[in-house]
């Protein structure tokens, strides 16, 4: 069968890397405050400046995070795993060396799965290590020179590796967005792209179908999935260009320019052999206790994927629906609470997905800080759905909500004279009067043509200027007519 992932005749090969900024409030070796957006080198103790004399102490919150990811993907958390530096010289490194996981790291193993349209998809995890983050070389803030802030010099980060599992850029992007839902609904990490809390590496390769694993590049640094996707996008055609042209890819390290929307190598990549990798001995080996990860495990959150399994089952939402509802822990308890005041769990789905994610977007909003709150949502849904409004009126009633109307739904339905005409009485007399004043389509519908049956009740609507109860006027109309 012809994979219809083939771009010009190859196949991509993607392996994400993703760096987590662990969501603890000191660093992962220090006491020092981890919090973002402090004046340069104020967060930085004498630890993170790597004076001599001083020694790293393993912060026990890092670790409670990584065995959270580590249980929620399914991956052994290793009852023992040990760190290592990771050596090279860069300015904002002042130790020479970064302590990291390198042989035996604390999580191994695992998958995450999500759905790709309506194909689910699973990419196998190799790996989450604990390391520590550098600080910043700032290059803008001084003209002719470069500033150092070591703020941000040892921060917890879990590294997250993927198997090189991916075929496209969508998978890459859709896995991406999975990850950084999964680490939010853990809270184990902030998710904050713009300020690097979340940002992955991604390593693209191409070739012909059937041919072994063709050389990668690894694209560094991608802090939106917008960007990713162009990136890989644009990396892709490139390697294709190299080879159609009789070139061999080399290993290499590139940057994604937004501006120009091009990769460009940085550098020849570095093997790990040129790291010198070796056990750190100013710290321990990390020793996980099963009495620690059963702790762990009785305090996680039910996960995205049995919850959205819950409300496929419980609910009847689609496969789609439920995922949609899943996306982060706010939404997931906002639909719940409007489905259990409306009992309408489809009807909120859609409003979710439809109405109220549309303003969310618009405004840039999280669903926490919707004007329309669940119980409202619930109480509008509720009058569509037991025929008090249609759902056109909604939507009015929806608007003023959202602009701020602080009355009631059924004031405001009320007030905008929005009620549906449902009282049959005067919803028959109308039907008369219709019946009476279109005696052709009457006899046209009793000669057994369908479409006079509609004629009739798009008459009633507008004899009631469209507020009559399409249902209810398709029922009278039948009972009448017989
Ligand atoms: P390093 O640590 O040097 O970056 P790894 O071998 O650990 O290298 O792999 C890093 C990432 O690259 C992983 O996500 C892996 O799945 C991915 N990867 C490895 N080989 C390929 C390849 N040929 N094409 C695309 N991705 C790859
Ligand atoms: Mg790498």
């Amino acid at each position: 069968m012809p994979n219809p992932l083939l771009i010009r005749g190859y196949e991509v090969v993607i392996g994400l890397e993703t760096h987590a900024q662990l969501s603890t409030a000191s660093k992962i070796f220090s006491g020092a405050s981890t919090a973002f957006g402090a004046a340069p080198n104020t967060q930085a103790c004498a630890v993170d400046l790597a004076l001599p004399g001083t020694l790293p102490v393993m912060n026990r919150a890092a670790v409670d995070r990584a065995i959270r990811l580590g249980l929620a993907v399914g991956a052994k958390v290793a009852p023992l795993s040990i760190f290592s530096r990771k050596n090279y010289f860069y300015p904002d490194l002042p130790k020479g060396y970064q302590i990291s996981q390198y042989e035996t790291p604390v999580v191994q193993g695992g998958a995450i799965s999500f759905l790709l349209g309506d194909t689910r998809k699973t990419v196998h995890l190799t790996r989450a290590h604990l390391e520590e983050d550098a600080g910043k070389s700032l290059h803008e803030d001084y003209a002719g020179q470069t500033g150092i802030d070591l703020n941000r010099a040892g921060t917890p980060l879990l590294e997250i590796v993927t198997e090189p599992d991916m075929r496209s850029s969508a998978e890459a992007v859709e896995y991406a967005r999975a990850l950084h839902a999964l680490v939010m609904w853990l809270g184990i990490c902030d998710g904050n792209m713009q300020e690097g809390s979340f940002r992955c590496d991604a390593n693209v390769s191409v070739r012909r179908p059937g041919a072994p694993f063709g050389t990668r590049r690894e694209i560094k640094n991608l802090n939106s999935f917008r960007f990713m996707q162009q990136a890989i996008d644009y990396e892709i055609q490139w390697q294709i260009d190299q080879i159609e042209d009789g070139l061999a890819i080399q290993q290499a390290t590139v940057l994604f320019n937004p501006d120009t929307g091009e990769t460009r190598a940085m550098r020849t990549k570095e093997d790990a052999h040129d790291y010198r990798y070796f056990p750190d001995p100013d710290l321990p080996p990390l020793v996980i206790a099963p009495e620690w990860i059963e702790a762990v495990r009785a305090s996680l959150p039910e996960l995205p994927a049995a919850m959205a399994q819950r409300f496929q089952d419980a609910d009847g939402l689609g496969p789609e629906d439920a995922q949609m509802m899943t996306q982060s822990l706010p939404l997931a308890r906002f639909y719940e609470t409007a489905r259990d005041a409306s009992q309408q769990p489809k009807l909120v789905a859609n409003w979710l997905m439809g109405e109220v994610s549309k303003r969310l977007n618009a405004e840039a909003k999280a669903i926490e800080a919707s004007p329309v709150g669940a119980a409202t949502l619930a109480a509008l849904i509720g009058r569509i759905a037991d025929g008090t409004i249609s759902h056109n009126a909604a939507r009015q009633v929806f608007d003023a909500l959202w602009a701020g109307a602080s009355t009631s739904v059924d004031a405001l339905i009320e007030a905008k004279g929005l009620k549906q005409l449902s009282d049959s009485g005067a919803l028959e007399a109308i039907i008369d009067t219709v019946l009476a004043d279109n005696q052709k389509s009457v006899d046209e519908y009793r000669a057994g043509k369908d479409k006079a049956f509609n004629a009739l009740v798009g008459q009633v609507m507008k004899a009631s200027r469209g507020k009559a109860n399409p249902a209810q006027v398709n029922a009278l109309m039948k009972a009448r007519l017989g």
